[in-house]
């Protein structure tokens, strides 16, 4: 074999020596860790570059790249617009991308100066305040500072969703109207059939946005009459056989009476807006969800109000529909740290084993996708309730997050060596926040 072709054969990278599993976890959470602080850097690095090019002297540009552009909100400073694209470069993005990157550094510093503080002392990843950043820039100066105020005290926690919906609250209160504007946007029904670009396989085209109870009725109807051609002999996919229900809704031949059953959630401490729940978390106006009421062609089933300050419980092991339906309003989501998928439907937990003694009642029940059930049933993750609502999980090397209906806080102690080993004793000083401390299980040697 030549030397040439020796050069083309895969190579593996070769570890000085192997690395324990902890010791692997201890190092990807460092490398985060120092990911962050570089992140942080960067917008700081950006800040900076719009300091030295802010342009106050509006009338006066000696050149094309000296003229003035508002890239962030309302009282944020003017940029000399020839300087975007070198920092764009340096930072290995195109220039509209460096100056998005400037607009969210920029309106972080000037309009959000809590979050961006917050970036910078090292508690809030960078990406989560950007993500504020780019949402906050049609508010007035005083309503943005006063929402990144508040969005700094819990932003480190809340999930993308969360962090949405507190947005999207501020904007309907404040700018009634954009987020009306918005709504009708995003909601104007709609159907396009596009037989511009017919596959090879014959296929064409469908997209659009239908009434949530028409998508609701649509989308019961495609899987009941999937479910149909499979009884049928159809072997295809549920996909396919989905489509092919679509066409026989076309031509009148799939049944479509069914009621809709919406829930909606109307908070105590706002009259302005409501969460409808199904078939994803909302935010709705509290006009539209009387809109669904007063529409004939809907018929709405109104769930009775639970109230989940009560504790329920049940003396077998099934867990009664009352009770699902009371852990399911209370948790949202599945209760694993980080995760965004909906409670509705998800398996019921007892966080305490019935075979240990724990009880079918509410305050021992928890809300968990399959795959996260699995985790904790089979792969050494654990948690234990704090409160109603809030969890307290520990991960198989120990590391220690807090979940609650406002999403997640890893509680882990900055470590700079792996939390635990599987020959050292176990070190805490006392008084030091909750770490790993419980073995996980199934692992000790
Ligand atoms: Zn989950």
């Amino acid at each position: 074999m030549t030397s040439s072709l020796r050069n083309l054969e895969p190579r593996r990278p070769e570890p000085a020596r192997t690395l324990a599993e902890s010791e692997v976890l201890a190092a990807a959470r460092a490398a985060q860790a120092d990911v962050h602080a570089a992140e942080a850097r960067k917008l700081a690095a950006a800040v900076q570059w719009a300091r030295l090019h802010e342009v106050t002297d509006t009338e006066e540009s000696a050149t094309w790249g000296d003229s003035p552009v508002s890239i962030s909100g309302p009282g944020a400073p003017l940029l000399a617009k020839g300087c975007i694209a070198e920092f764009a470069a340096v930072i290995g993005t195109t220039t509209n991308g460096g100056r998005a990157y400037l607009a969210d550094a920029i309106e972080l510093a000037h309009r959000l100066p809590a979050v961006y503080a917050e970036i910078q002392a090292g508690r809030l990843a960078a990406w989560k305040g950007r993500r504020i950043a780019g949402e906050t820039v049609l508010l007035p100066l005083e309503a943005a500072v006063d929402l990144g105020e508040r969005m700094a005290v819990v932003a480190r926690k809340l999930s993308a969703r969360a962090t949405q919906q507190m947005i999207d609250e501020t904007i309907a209160a404040v700018l009634p109207e954009i987020a009306q504007e918005r709504a009708d946007h995003h909601s104007t029904p709609r159907v396009v059939v596009d037989h511009r670009q017919v596959s090879f396989s014959g296929t064409s085209e469908i997209y659009g946005a239908l009434e949530i109870a028409d998508a609701l009725d649509l989308d019961a109807t495609l899987t009941r009459e999937a479910e149909a051609l499979k009884a049928a002999g159809c072997d295809a996919s549920l996909d396919v056989r989905r489509a092919m229900a679509l066409g026989r809704l076309a031509r009148g031949e799939a049944n479509v009476d069914r009621p809709v059953t919406l829930y909606v959630h109307l908070p105590a401490d706002t009259d302005a807006t409501a969460v409808l729940e199904n078939p994803g978390s909302r935010l709705l106006t509290q006009a539209q969800v009387a809109a669904f009421c007063g529409n004939p062609d809907v018929r709405v089933t109104v769930k009775p109000v639970i109230d989940l300050t009560k504790t329920l419980a049940s003396a077998g092991y099934d867990i009664p529909d009352r009770i699902k339906e009371h852990v399911e309003l209370r948790d949202g989501t599945c209760i694993f740290p980080y995760c965004d998928r909906p409670a509705r439907g998800s398996q019921k937990d007892h966080t305490e084993a019935w075979d240990d003694g724990g009880t079918t009642s509410t305050d021992n029940l928890g809300s968990l996708c399959q795959h996260h059930h699995n985790l904790k049933t089979h792969a050494g993750w654990n948690y234990t309730r704090v409160d109603d609502g809030v969890f307290l999980w520990r991960s198989p090397h120990g590391y220690a997050f807090l979940r609650d209906h406002d999403g997640t806080q890893d509680l882990t102690p900055e470590l700079r060596e792996p939390p635990r080993s599987g020959r050292r004793p176990e070190r805490r000083t006392p008084g030091s926040p909750p770490g790993p401390a419980r073995p996980p299980r199934g692992t000790e040697p």
